[in-house]
């Protein structure tokens, strides 16, 4: 399409979502959770289909911003329509129980990942129903393994793990697509009220909150989440087999580039080694990555709350280190967790053998939607940097799972964190 063309159709005009030939249109219906994907029905979000949309806001999650930017420079065509040719799944994944139960799964379309053949009728009929799930291979090249294979730990098989150490997985990147009534109930408010809070709290972001009771889904501009399969993703399913499972909220500070203060990456790659182990052995490994930075708070709150931290009168101290992000962000933690188990059902997940994971809120979350935990695995006290001493403490210390002791008081005071000048 010429450049010029865009430019006139972008300058047109703007459809406010209240106007009332917007309202009540004949659009594809959506029957969360009922029995097959037909009579669920498409998730409808392509902005290209303003009649057929049938769901709050867009793909690609806050990605979708840039899309925008991008076709305001008149480099990206507003009506393409994805070639989905050769982009099917690698592996199949379910469908299970889980899938048709309205309650199990409220934050992601569990058909998202094979729209190309449940819907395909409608899409060669021209329909724009878009991918939410997409599946595929990976080999991963990770310090942490090859030096875990030094040190004997872990052992090459030339399937899992390779002679130079890279790890074989499928991983599959979901994006949010939330039932309102759904996350309504798991949050304990009623649905007119998260979608009034909603419309609130994001400065008046999608109209349609308040204005199409008859919309129920929303696809919100939040990021997406990763998981990564060690073994055969089918396994997941099947209680028997051992399943070793960490479920991670991203911290882009230590995972990526290795800052101390924190134990993510250390606990992340020990998840990694131990999913890889577990499926060398016959069992099936699986790492969850939620994009929920600084505990959901983002990065700017979270480099303040380092500064207060380290800045305090008496230093950085395990006693006060939940206090310095209160203060700074109104919460401790805004991660809730209520929503995460829904990715382990996606994947039929009935019991995990081995959670790596010392968060409570995350046990209860998981326990709590019906899914077995046997072990809970802490992180090995060799892996905790030195920095991080302080906030491995003070976890402890406010109940998050350990076989260690656990330190009160002065003990706590005593856990003293690096200066900002040395
Ligand atoms: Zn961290």
């Amino acid at each position: 399409m010429e450049k010029d063309n865009l430019k006139f159709e972008r300058a047109s005009h703007v459809i406010l979502t209240s106007h009332k030939n917007q309202i009540y249109k004949e659009i594809p219906s959506v029957n969360w959770g009922a029995k097959t994907a037909k009579e669920r029905g498409p998730i409808v979000a392509t902005i290209s289909e303003k009649d057929n949309r049938n769901a709050i806001g867009t793909h690609s999650g806050s990605y979708t911003v840039y899309r925008a930017l991008s076709i305001a420079k008149g480099e990206f065509p507003a009506d393409h329509k994805s070639d989905l040719h050769n982009t099917e799944a690698t592996a199949q994944i379910g469908p299970y129980p889980s899938w048709t139960d309205p309650e199990k799964i409220v934050s992601i379309d569990p058909w998202g990942g094979e729209v190309q053949k449940v819907f395909k009728e409608e899409i060669d009929k021209g329909l724009d129903v878009r991918p939410t799930i997409a599946v595929t291979q990976a080999q991963l090249q990770l310090p942490e393994i090859k030096e875990a294979m030094r040190e004997g730990r872990l052992k090459a098989d030339g399937k899992i793990v390779k002679e130079n150490g890279d790890v074989a997985v499928t991983k599959i990147a979901l994006e949010p697509v939330w039932f309102l009534p759904g996350i309504a109930k798991r949050l304990n408010i009623s649905e007119g009220e998260l979608r009034k809070i909603l419309f609130n709290e994001t400065g008046g972001m999608f109209p349609e909150l308040v204005t199409r009771p008859d919309l129920h889904v929303l696809l919100p501009p939040i990021g997406s989440t990763t998981a990564y399969i060690f073994g055969n993703p089918a396994d997941l399913a099947n209680p028997e087999v051992e399943l070793s499972c960490r479920v991670h909220d991203e911290c882009n500070g230590s995972d990526v580039f290795g800052s101390d203060i924190c134990t993510c990456r250390p606990y992340l790659t020990y998840g990694i080694e131990h999913a890889a182990a577990t499926a060398q052995k016959g069992g099936v490994g699986l790492i969850v990555y939620f994009r929920k930075e600084g505990r959901a708070l983002g990065e700017v709150t979270k480099f303040l709350v380092y500064n207060a931290r380290k800045r305090q009168v008496g230093g950085d101290s395990a006693l006060n280190y939940f206090k310095r992000t209160e203060c700074v962000a109104g919460v401790e933690d805004a991660r809730f967790q209520e929503l995460m188990p829904d990715i382990l059902h996606y994947l039929g997940v009935q019991k995990i053998h081995n959670l790596h994971s010392m968060s409570n809120m995350k046990y209860d979350a998981i326990t709590g939607s019906g899914i077995e935990v046997v072990n809970r695995i802490s992180i090995p006290k060799e892996l905790i940097p030195a920095d991080a001493q302080v906030e491995i403490e003070a976890k402890k210390a406010a109940g998050y799972f350990t076989e260690e002791e656990i330190k009160d008081g002065d003990g706590l005071q005593g856990v003293q964190g690096r200066k900002l000048d040395e």
